[in-house]
């Protein structure tokens, strides 16, 4: 028995015959085009990229008919690879220069491509290589007039399937009757291995780093996607005391269904709202699907990403408006660009800092470069007559920047009424509270704004002075820590003060572990990831205010980001047994 520790991907568990799944590789040769052949060489190319083309709208269509349009995404993507004009226009000059076959050719500079991708700071970028790897793999087969590789649909048994990565469109053609989990030994919380473990709902553990030279077709295996753990060839003691966790797991997402139609109202009638977090448009349908009531955050720096130029203001009137009317009649509350720290803008040259956490990011960054920031404010304010939209300000520090910041969104408004554009004029302005700074300061801030959102993920990291991207540090990455709930505690209470309601959006806000001592301290609006909300609502629905008050009295006398854990975790245990933490 052996056991190997890596990301959790996907809830739930799973105890199964592996089979090892290796990606062929494919040997490209490398010979001279005569010039008379070389108008032959670049047609085989756009035939090949023609047939690659049709590969994958066949397999986007037989999705479309099995999953919901979010998860045809991931192929629209790869559509999107094959019409890259770099790709194909340098592919068709180093043909022409260089007279190579065109195998060797466009595999020289995919290499390119996927190295540079590879070098990007954010991670989402980076997991985009085996989008690139797939389908430059597709096109090489064509090339070459090889059929398709041995597939995940080809699998005729139950079982658990080993690999290095999983390919989107792997993934995508698997029998989901038969694959009952995904062990691999790369990719992070982001990559399509977990969107799709997620969407198909499998338990699937990431970030192995080297499962599949361990493993050998037929072990058993046990997948546990709570923990981010395999056991490989578990003893007869390890499969008993996993089959009954994963019945107590079963029970609970089964008894979870029923809660998605209910009010989140806690035992004693207090209302909290729970709202979802999303990056892009397209997720609105998994919001309503998981029973959210409303956007508590959208994070406005997707629409930067993966593209050359930087959005208009009609693209970004058009995504608002958008969004916003899908999730009427609840609200939309859309945050001002975040760039920096880990998250970096593709169309700008941006300069390199020492430490971009602690750098020009989010509002700094759009007061450095209003330009940018104010086609933005342009295009919210122009879809803000179509719902109910909000909108907020990343990593405020300071009193002027907030004043700094609201004045600009008054000059986009001057603007737009002298072209008599229509807008919103009483739109709800907030600033998240994600600075230490800013937490101190919530009672003076709080005059200046109709709400407050708590971004734990960035007040913790500034807090605590741990790097939220840094693996080393996360033990020291305490949520519980009772400097982080005191300053918690503190926006809350001079929210409230000021009639300024109080929402969360933060990690920290979808973990069940927390929902009581956030309900004791009297958070209004909880926003999280939409597939964890009937969750959350279960927690609320279990507990009345006074009980969590108390249990958040109690905690907030401890001293240690530890023994908040410990108590939360046994108070949890006692109103929800049935759930894994
Ligand atoms: C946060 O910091 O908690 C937050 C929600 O913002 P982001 O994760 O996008 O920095
Ligand atoms: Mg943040």
């Amino acid at each position: 028995m052996e056991k190997l520790s890596g990301i959790s991907a996907s809830d739930g568990i799973i105890l199964g015959k592996a089979i090892v799944f290796h990606a062929e590789k494919l040997a490209v040769s490398k010979y001279s085009i005569p010039n008379n052949k070389i108008a032959f060489e670049i047609a085989r190319f756009e035939r090949a990229l023609a047939d690659t083309t049709e590969e994958i709208l066949k397999i986007r269509e037989e999705i479309s008919q099995r999953l919901d349009e979010e998860h045809t995404h991931i192929l629209d993507a790869h559509l999107l690879v094959l019409e890259d004009v770099l790709l194909i226009e340098e592919t068709m000059q180093g043909i022409e220069k260089r007279k190579l076959n065109v195998e060797y050719i466009f595999m020289e500079v995919l290499e390119k491509l996927i190295k540079n991708f590879q070098e990007m700071e954010d991670d989402y970028l980076k997991e985009r290589v085996s989008d690139i790897r797939d389908i430059g793999r597709r096109v090489l087969r064509n090339l070459m007039g090889k059929k398709t590789s041995k597939s995940l649909r080809d699998i005729q048994e139950e079982v658990v399937v080993v690999s290095h990565d999983l390919s989107p469109s792997d993934t995508a053609q698997m029998r989901r009757d038969k694959v009952k989990g995904f062990a691999t030994d790369i990719g992070g919380q982001t990559s399509h291995t977990a969107i799709m473990a997620k969407a198909f709902q499998i338990p699937a553990v990431v970030g192995l780093k080297h499962i599949t030279s361990v493993v050998n077709d037929g072990d058993m295996l046990i997948i546990d996607g709570h923990h981010g753990l395999v056991i490989i060839n578990p003893d007869k003691r390890t499969i008993r005391q996993y089959e009954t966790t994963k019945q107590q797991f079963e029970k609970f997402t089964t008894g979870l269904r029923g809660v998605k139609e209910l009010p989140s109202v806690t035992m004693d009638g207090k209302k909290i709202e729970l709202a979802a977090n999303i990056e892009l448009p397209e997720e609105v349908p998994i919001v309503i699907a998981n029973g959210g009531q409303g956007i508590g955050l959208y994070r406005t720096e997707f629409f930067y990403l993966n593209r050359k130029d930087l959005p208009s203001e009609e693209e970004h009137f058009q995504a608002y408006k958008k969004v916003a009317e899908e999730i009427n009649p609840f609200s939309l509350v859309i945050r001002t660009l975040d760039i920096g720290g880990d998250k970096f803008l593709s169309p700008l040259a941006y300069p390199q800092e020492i430490n971009p956490f602690l750098g020009c990011r989010a509002i700094r960054f759009c007061f450095e470069r209003p330009d940018i920031f104010k086609v933005q404010l342009r295009g919210i304010l122009r879809a803000s007559i179509f719902g109910k939209i909000k909108m907020m300000f990343p990593m405020v520090t300071t009193l002027e920047e907030l004043l700094h910041a609201k004045a600009l969104v008054e000059e986009a408004k001057k603007e737009l009424q002298k072209e008599r554009i229509a807008f919103n004029k009483d739109i709800k302005i907030g600033t998240m509270i994600e600075t230490p700074s800013a937490a101190m300061i919530s009672d003076i801030l709080a005059k200046e704004v109709d709400f407050f959102s708590i971004g734990t993920n960035d007040l913790i990291q500034y807090a605590l002075a741990v790097d939220r991207v840094n693996e080393k540090v996360v033990s020291l990455y305490q949520p519980t820590h009772p400097g982080v709930l005191k300053l918690i505690k503190n926006v809350i209470d001079a929210g409230h003060q000021a009639n300024v309601w109080v929402g969360m959006c933060g990690e920290m806000a979808g973990d069940p572990l927390y929902t009581i001592i956030l309900l004791g301290l009297g958070i209004d609006e909880l926003s999280m990831s939409p597939v964890v909300i009937p969750e959350i609502k279960k927690v609320i629905r279990s507990i009345t205010v006074a009980e969590a008050k108390a249990v958040t009295q109690e905690a907030l006398g401890l001293s240690t980001g530890r023994e908040v854990e410990m108590l939360l975790r046994k108070k949890l245990k006692k109103i929800m047994p049935e759930v894994l933490v």
